[in-house]
């Protein structure tokens, strides 16, 4: 396993990943993707696009990644996208409050639902100490930091605009249009991969908790009285769970079972959450995540995000820290409810019954002449608000008069002037606002866990070396070519051809002629490169087929084959 620093300082040794802005002193929670990580990173992204869009048939949008405050105030993000800073008066280092309390005071995992007050308190109580300069920390008030970005959008004094924290909201707001590309009909997921940021009051770990990340995420859009999930495809995944039940018990019961058993023991409540942890399970295995450092953890209920009904975190086990690495939560009709109430637009579906449907209906049909010169200005408020009391209370209508408010004054009405009427009408459906279940998902944070789970070490020709046990879809090149020795003309030229000929075979090539051939090998060992083809003279000489060698990664052991079968073979074992 991989120590935290080896592992940091072979990301940026070798083109992974480093801080930005060196150069003017770097920027903390800003990382840049070298080469390396650019590749790995696209590769993460293509398989999630392949799992998430095309095999379950999702939508894929690309939204903007800056909008109008108007959204966050719906959203509820300009009011509870908070955590708890303290600053330290003595170096003016900021700290997340729940962080130290949660590190310092034993049986506390979930110190933000303890709130600002209390937390303040026990910093006092524990005498915690800044983990920067070691001053007291006591005398310094706890408060609610949002971590949103906040810009203007247009010249001048502009309009109020945040960078996105989650893709999501991208997607909520565009759900009058995006219903119509669905023809209206439920259910149906919408899926985006982008940039989310979040002014974290201390980043840390790399890249795993950093100020803007790549989220995918998908929005699955269901009616909740109707649409099941296909439950049977994952019906017999193996997953390791960790309900909230569990998580105060010493040590932690995990509970090892298959999504089926989970629906049926109502470890998982919702069948849709229970769908996309088996989906998620067998994504992160075939990316290569050690499913035996990966497990399900149900959120505490004070964890839960303010739109959140039931969480799950998928979670990975890195240098001895369980992270979080993909979130999957139950919206509900929260978000969409809540565009509804703020804009003009309609965030519901149009649900047809089967067959239509016949209703009683309380109908008023006043006499506006009668409510008209008595009644002044608000006789057709009065109007509206006896037809919102014939809906709600029918019986009102019954005796002689009939009393609504209006404006906090009340009008009294002769029940015959209100014409109160029982009629019946046809319904063809109605309007629901669909539920939301969002499996959401930290690229950044997948690529950190294939790093660390695939690093291994062992001893080749009585040397140690590192290497990358990436899965070979995620490696950022499938082959290395080499000449033995550079300085050779033929061997150039063929290894030349050869790399061509892969290249043209849609197999990514990196062609290395510098240093050691020992040196290639351990330099693309460390990146993860799964094979190695060497072209030789052993191989050219003769009168027979021209021969090269085929290094696996893994086992670092070397087979001889013929120069026009390379790009079958690989073809072959690329796929699996
Ligand atoms: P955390 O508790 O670690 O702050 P979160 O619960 O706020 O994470 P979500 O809002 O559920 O995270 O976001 C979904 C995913 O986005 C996370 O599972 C994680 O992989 C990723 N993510 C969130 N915040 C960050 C960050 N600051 N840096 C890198 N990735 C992040």
């Amino acid at each position: 396993m991989a120590e935290q620093n080896e592992l940091m300082e072979l990301a940026k040794r070798r083109g992974f990943f480093f801080g930005s802005n060196g150069a003017y002193g770097g920027t903390a929670g800003f990382y840049t993707f070298g080469p390396e990580g650019a590749s790995l990173k696209h590769n993460v992204e293509s398989a999630w696009r392949d799992q998430f869009t095309v095999r379950l048939g999702n939508d894929e949008i690309e939204a903007p990644t800056i909008m109008p405050e108007a959204v966050f105030e719906a959203s509820g993000h300009l009011d509870g996208f908070d955590d708890m800073l303290v600053e330290c008066a003595e170096c003016g280092e900021s700290h997340r409050a729940d962080h130290l309390i949660e590190d310092a005071v034993e049986g506390i995992e979930d110190a933000e639902a303890l709130g600002v007050d209390r937390v303040e308190e026990l910093i006092r109580e524990h005498d915690l100490a800044c983990p920067t300069c070691g001053a007291d920390l006591a005398g310094e008030p706890v408060e609610d930091f949002n971590l949103m970005f906040e810009t203007s959008i247009g010249p001048g004094s502009g309009q109020p605009g945040y960078m996105r924290p989650e893709t999501a909201q991208g997607i909520f707001v565009e759900f009058p249009r995006l219903k119509e590309y669905a023809r209206g009909q439920l259910p149906f997921g919408v899926t985006q991969i982008g940039p989310a940021y979040r002014n974290e009051i201390s980043p840390r770990r790399g890249i795993i908790r950093v100020r803007e990340f790549t989220q995918a995420e998908l929005e699955q859009f269901i009616d909740p009285e109707e649409d099941e999930p296909p439950l049977g495809e994952v019906d017999d995944v193996e997953v390791t769970l960790y309900p909230a039940t569990e998580q105060n018990a010493d040590d932690g019961d995990y509970v090892d079972t298959t999504i089926g058993e989970a629906v049926e023991e109502g470890i998982i409540g919702s069948p849709w959450v229970a769908y996309y942890l088996g989906i998620a399970q067998e994504w992160y295995e075939r990316v290569g995540v050690d499913m035996d450092r990966f497990r399900f953890r149900q959120h505490l209920s004070g964890e839960r995000a303010h739109y959140a009904a039931d969480c799950w975190d998928a979670e990975s086990e890195i240098s001895g820290n369980w992270i979080e690495i993909a979130g999957f939560a139950y919206r509900g009709d929260y978000d969409l409810t809540k565009h509804g109430e703020y804009s003009e637009d309609r965030f519901t579906v149009f649900k047809r019954y089967d067959e239509p449907i016949t209703v009683e209906k309380a109908v008023v049909d006043p006499d506006m002449s009668a409510l008209g010169p008595e009644f002044g200005g608000a006789a057709a408020d009065v109007a509206e608000a006896l037809q919102e009391l014939a809906d709600e209370d029918p019986e009102a209508f019954e005796g002689d008069e009939v009393t609504v408010d209006v404006d906090g004054k009340s009008y009294t009405v002769d029940t015959e002037v209100a014409n109160f009427s029982v009629e019946e009408q046809t319904e063809s459906g109605e309007h629901i606002t669909p539920h939301v279940v969002e499996p959401s998902f930290g690229v950044g944070r997948t690529v950190y866990t294939l790093l660390e789970h695939g690093y291994s070490e062992d001893e080749v020709d009585g040397e140690t070396r590192s290497y990358l046990s990436l899965a070979p879809e995620m490696a950022p090149t499938n082959v290395a070519v080499f000449p033995l020795v550079s300085n050779d003309s033929e061997l150039v030229e063929v290894a030349t051809e050869v790399s061509g000929s892969l290249r043209e075979a849609g197999i990514s090539v990196t062609y290395d002629d510098s240093g050691s051939i020992g040196r290639r090998y351990r330099r693309q060992d460390e990146v993860g490169t799964p094979f190695c083809v060497t072209v030789d003279h052993e191989g050219l000489e003769g009168d027979g087929k021209q021969t090269v060698t085929l290094r696996e990664r893994d086992s670092a052991t070397q087979i001889r084959l013929p120069v026009d079968d390379v790009a079958g073979e690989l073809e072959a074992m690329l796929a699996g």
